[in-house]
């Protein structure tokens, strides 16, 4: 699943690129990668470890969740996970108590996007593009109001303005 790590040392600068092969993809076989040390310098400090992966599943977002200089993308990182086939999984971690309070809050907010991204129709998709968009908008409406308490508290860099005045609206946060 997971096809190539790439982490950057903290006290060298020596990137160091992991390339893993198909058999690793147990929770502790990206733990046993994140634990190795610097090939040059053999200390364990990373700025940060990117995860080149194709597909997200549990085992690779526990991983994620836990650490917090683990990242799937350096940037944008709650837009480019909005993706639906994520929801279910999303939704299990924010309430799961090993992962980081900013990455439940990360997920969260790529939740919120997926329901933005989604829920009006739009012209550049067919018929029934739309009516699938507007099924996963409906989809994750109640669980976002579930969170609202949690979603109020969303840093103001993580749920931008536009999402925000759309989504409190529908969800029923006044400011
Ligand atoms: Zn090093």
């Amino acid at each position: 699943m997971l096809t190539q790590l790439t982490k950057y040392c903290a006290n060298c600068a020596q990137n160091i690129h992991l390339e893993v092969n198909d058999t690793a993809t147990t929770f502790s076989d990206y733990e046993n990668l994140i634990a190795l040390p610097c090939n040059n310098c053999n200390m364990n400090v990373f700025n940060h470890i990117d995860l080149n992966t194709i597909k997200i599943d549990k085992q690779i977002l526990d991983v994620w969740g836990k650490h917090p200089n683990l990242y799937f993308f350096e940037q944008d990182e709650e837009i480019i996970l909005a993706d639906e086939a994520n929801i279910a999984l999303f939704i299990d971690a924010i309430d799961n108590s090993n992962y980081l309070q900013f990455k439940k809050e990360i997920l969260l907010t790529a939740l919120c996007v997926l329901f933005y991204d989604n829920r009006v129709k739009d012209d550049g998709y067919t018929e029934e593009e739309n009516e699938v968009r507007k099924g996963i908008a409906l989809n994750i409406l109640p669980y976002l109001k579930l969170k609202k308490g949690m979603i109020h508290k969303l840093p103001d860099w993580l749920l931008l303005d536009y999402i925000k005045d759309v989504l409190f609206l529908e969800i029923k946060i006044l400011e």
